[in-house]
């Protein structure tokens, strides 16, 4: 099936929330480059038709705040079917494309997944876990930018059986790493 519109939907600064925009086909005729606002110029999402039956989707990740590029072939980006784009440093999806009330529902679908995932609390059983988080903990003490993740200083530390989390008290940001992530981030500090 062939849609004249669909829906993107990339996510917010806070991390904890995506913004949702509809594109219609007559939006790129005679300009190739169209830019979504968000609610942060910096985290506008550009779309650009290429020649090459492409679109390129740039966005400024707000997960590990690099700039990543995605690129959709015109016959997916119209399909209506829904694709997700995940950030390539993090198990974090980023970015939905497809036809208005599956994408909703897709996206909705997520973050429940995802913010019920981060009420639980548990108990490391896990050695290797809890000792990557114990010495996270011990790093972001020592030096703050291990726990900065926004212009407001150090975020909190929450974590369950799955993920790490910072959260942002005063701006609501939430960044999630894995344990493994953790793990790289500490390996080269002495304990
Ligand atoms: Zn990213
Ligand atoms: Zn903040």
């Amino acid at each position: 099936m062939k849609y004249n519109t669909i829906s993107m939907a990339f996510m917010s600064e806070t991390c904890t929330d995506f913004y949702i925009c509809d594109i219609n086909i007559f939006s790129f005729s005679g300009v190739r480059k169209k830019v979504i606002k968000s609610g942060e110029e910096k985290y506008d999402l550009t779309i650009v038709k290429n020649t090459t039956k492409s679109f390129k989707v740039d966005m400024l990740c707000p997960v590990c705040n690099e700039n990543h590029s995605f690129l959709i072939p015109q016959s997916q980006f119209w399909s209506g079917t829904v694709y997700t784009y995940a950030c390539p440093n993090y198990e974090a999806n980023v970015l939905f494309i497809g036809e208005n009330s599956e994408l909703k529902k897709t996206v909705s679908e997520y973050l429940d997944e995802e913010l019920s995932y981060m009420g639980k609390s548990v108990l490391l059983t896990d050695t290797r876990n809890a000792e990557s988080l114990s010495k996270l903990l011990i790093l972001s003490e020592s030096d703050a930018k291990y726990a900065t993740i926004c212009d407001c200083g150090k975020a909190d530390i929450a974590y369950n059986d799955k993920f790490i989390y910072f959260i942002c008290n005063k701006c609501g940001k939430i960044k999630r790493i894995t344990y493994s992530d953790a793990e790289v981030i500490t390996a080269d500090f002495d304990f």
